[in-house]
């Protein structure tokens, strides 16, 4: 019979599983403490526990705290089903239908996020848990498991030791602290199926191994230009979520070179990979990332599209220019922004809001040029201004740009209204249009 059948897998299975007992660690003899992790991750912890469910971080938070390192999150792993997480805390929300989570809110802003045990697509109950393209990408992955199975479908071995903060243990099932010791990155299981599973872990493999400085192994190695292609398939959402682990998180440059060297960047952005041929605009990216991580690293503020707005620069001078000997210049612009968009909405897409300010730095570079004098001040009163004006910067360090104009803007923003209004009189209307 069927299901005896499946009782008899699942016993072998079950079987199986004793076999792999986790290496148990004294948390405190690899100098971890929970006094490294924040209070909010601890109490998640710690709530989970004391409603009898288990509970671990797991991931990147408790592999960039043994390497000395600062996280940039703390993600939680529990047996608790996403509805029963939801249950133990005030202000929680499900999320996800490919891969359903649950996010433990802090703060209005800041969340937790809480995971369940995956198990293989083999221990699937419901059809709806589980499902895989016919190009065997999961797009589905929603069977929940034992920390056993779960430690089975992560990615990396480094990322798949369980800290426990209240017993101050760490449970590794795949000799991934081995492997930490000797910098390594290594995907667990088959190389190519795990890749061709899921081909966003060819991104987070050189994301992580260039931000840990890590030698991914030779397996790894091989299967990443075998399954390149396969990140066309993915979803342009999931595809911005890695753009911003990517380039907004203070390792944009260097990161941006690990992904030209393994081929990658063109499967994030095709159009500017394509217009790297011009020297002026590599330099000019190159310049934005350096910025952008200076300004990470300082403290300041960052908009998530601004680097998008550099990245299809060039791809929009280029079919602006093209749309000009058939209409305005106006027109042109007007064309030529929305059909690049559209075209990079193919593949990394972003949210609406992020391409208005697009839009907005592109369009404002126009009027910049213009300096037209009954505009200057409706131009830096625009909420846009200081985003177009550091896109105006970038250019004109490139030589894209006359410094002319940046210089006019420049001093612009540091006269009074009063002041402003007499440059602006005085000036000869050759001298203010000029560049
Ligand atoms: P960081 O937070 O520094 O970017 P991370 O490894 O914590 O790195 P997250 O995206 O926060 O990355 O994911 C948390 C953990 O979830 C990972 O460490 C890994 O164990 C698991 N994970 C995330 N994405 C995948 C994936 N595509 N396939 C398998 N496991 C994954
Ligand atoms: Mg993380």
């Amino acid at each position: 019979m069927k299901l005896k059948k499946s009782n008899f897998i699942a016993k072998l299975f079950r079987k199986r599983k004793l076999k792999l007992a986790p290496k148990i660690y004294s948390a405190t003899s690899l100098h971890l403490h929970p006094d490294q992790f924040s209070s909010a991750v601890l109490t998640v912890v710690s709530t989970l526990q004391q409603k009898g469910y288990q509970a671990y971080i797991v991931g990147g938070g408790v592999r960039d705290q043994l390497l000395g390192l600062t996280a940039k999150d703390f993600d939680v792993a529990t047996d608790a089903h996403p509805e029963q997480v939801k249950r133990c805390f005030q202000r929680c929300l499900i999320i996800g239908k490919r891969f359903r989570l649950a996010h433990v809110y802090i703060n209005r802003r800041d969340y937790i996020e809480v995971a369940t045990f995956r198990a293989g697509h083999e221990q699937a109950k419901h059809k709806d848990d589980a499902h895989v393209k016919h190009e065997g990408i999961i797009s589905r992955d929603n069977v929940y498991g034992t920390i056993e199975e779960d430690a089975l479908r992560r990615d990396f071995s480094v990322n798949a030791l369980y800290y426990d903060p209240i017993k101050e243990v760490i449970l590794d099932f795949n000799s991934g602290l081995e492997d930490l010791q000797n910098k390594t990155l290594r995907l667990l299981g088959k190389p190519d199926q795990r890749l061709q599973e899921d081909p966003v872990r060819i991104l987070r493999g050189i994301r992580i191994s260039c931000k840990l400085n890590f030698t991914m192994d030779t397996p790894l190695l091989e299967a990443i230009p075998k399954h390149l292609p396969l990140l066309s398939k993915i979803s342009g959402g999931r595809l911005f979520d890695e753009y911003t682990k990517l380039f907004l998180h203070g390792k944009g440059l260097s990161n941006f070179h690990c992904l030209r060297k393994y081929n990658a960047f063109a499967y994030l952005f095709p159009e500017t990979e394509i217009a790297f041929k011009e020297e002026w605009f590599k330099a000019m990216v190159e310049h934005a990332l350096d910025n952008t991580d200076l300004r990470i690293h300082s403290g300041k503020t960052i908009h998530p599209a601004f680097l998008i707005a550099v990245f299809l620069y060039a791809p929009l001078k280029q079919r602006n220019l093209e749309l000009q000997s058939t209409m305005s210049k106006k027109q042109a612009l007007i064309t030529a922004v929305e059909e690049v968009l559209k075209q990079q909405a193919k593949t990394t897409s972003m949210p609406n809001y992020f391409g208005q300010m697009v839009r907005d730095i592109w369009f404002l570079q126009r009027a910049l040029e213009l300096k037209r004098k009954t505009k200057v001040l409706e131009v830096l009163a625009n909420p846009r201004f200081r985003a177009a004006y550091d896109f105006a910067l970038l250019r004109a360090s490139v030589s894209e740009l006359s410094p002319r104009i940046t210089e006019f803007w420049t001093e612009a923003q540091s006269l009074d209204e009063r002041k402003l209004l007499a440059k602006i009189t005085t000036t000869k209307k050759s001298a203010l249009t000029s560049s």
